[in-house]
């Protein structure tokens, strides 16, 4: 089960604006934007790259989206080096 995080709550702990906390900055190409941008955008590529399509179906589960995923990213790393 995923976390369940109450936006509100937790900027108002935080002492923060709730949009801050729902917003994704990447590590690695430091790309940012929103959640749900970043969301429509994982959505968008699991059906038009066609090894996402091929080897994410409908009931993998989380652990084998993340294990793919984390694969496709460790090659591409390993050709940019
Ligand atoms: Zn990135």
């Amino acid at each position: 089960m995923g976390m369940l995080v109450n936006i509100g709550k937790a900027a108002k702990a935080l002492d923060v604006h709730p949009e801050t906390l729902r917003s994704f900055h990447c590590r690695h190409c430091h790309y940012t934007a929103h959640a749900d941008t970043v969301g429509a955008i994982n959505v968008e590529r699991r059906y038009t790259d066609p090894e996402l399509r091929e080897r994410i179906r409908v009931f993998t589960p989380k652990e084998g989206v993340l294990k793919v995923l984390r694969e496709i990213f460790e090659r591409k790393n390993t050709l940019l080096t």
